[in-house]
């Protein structure tokens, strides 16, 4: 079997790409399990180029298909923050119902119109020959006015769907993957692999 390995310490992600992989006949595996353990430095300035710089510091170790993914939201009203440094904003240690309040209380008194934003997520592909592919695509919502919904993680609470009247954390997983930055990125990317 062709082997794919997934360059992130989160194992949800390996699991939500082996979901999305499992039936082009590739075995997904972690970077624990492929036994690499190197510390990569995020220094892209976007979600495309810190995905690649993921994927590409894997592949010099092992020379084997990796995939990486790097994401984050993006809140226009705030000048498109908190952006790459979604996982570090506000303090990396603080938890996400103090940074999903804190974000409430900055857009106290923005209208609805204004609260646009959206989820980004860049998926990038090395292969053993070294070329690459990255696909990016988004969520659209806007931010809400309370916190609301226990599915999901991060920001989800506060990310509202006008279409289904929900934050993304009240949708089911099986539904936010059919809609997903991630999803639609890794199902964009699988088109690629073949
Ligand atoms: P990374 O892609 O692991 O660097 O994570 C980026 C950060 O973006 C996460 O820690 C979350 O704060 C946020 N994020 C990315 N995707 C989602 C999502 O689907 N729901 C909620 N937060 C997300």
């Amino acid at each position: 079997m062709k082997k794919l390995i997934f360059a992130t310490g989160n194992e949800n992600k390996v699991r939500e790409i082996r979901e999305i992989m499992g039936d082009l006949g590739y075995e997904v595996i972690s970077m624990k399990e492929a036994g690499i353990d190197i510390d990569i430095d995020e220094t892209g300035t976007t979600f495309a180029e810190n995905a690649l710089i993921k994927a590409k510091a894997v592949n010099e170790v092992c020379h084997e298909l990796v995939l990486a993914d790097d994401s984050g939201l993006e809140i226009d009203c705030l000048g498109k923050e908190p952006g790459i440094y979604s996982a570090r904003y506000l303090g990396h240690d603080t938890p996400y119902s103090e940074k999903n309040r804190i974000i409430l209380e900055r857009l106290e008194g923005v209208p609805d119109e204004e609260r646009t934003a959206r989820f980004v997520c860049a998926v990038a592909a090395v292969f053993p020959d070294g070329r690459s592919e990255v696909c990016v695509e988004t969520m659209e919502g806007r931010i809400g006015h309370k916190i609301a919904g226990e599915n999901g993680f991060g920001y989800d609470p506060i990310f509202f769907l006008p279409e289904y009247g929900k934050t993304s954390a009240e949708i089911s997983p099986e539904e936010k993957n059919a809609i997903s930055h991630r999803g639609k990125a890794l199902r964009a990317m699988r088109e690629k692999l073949g």
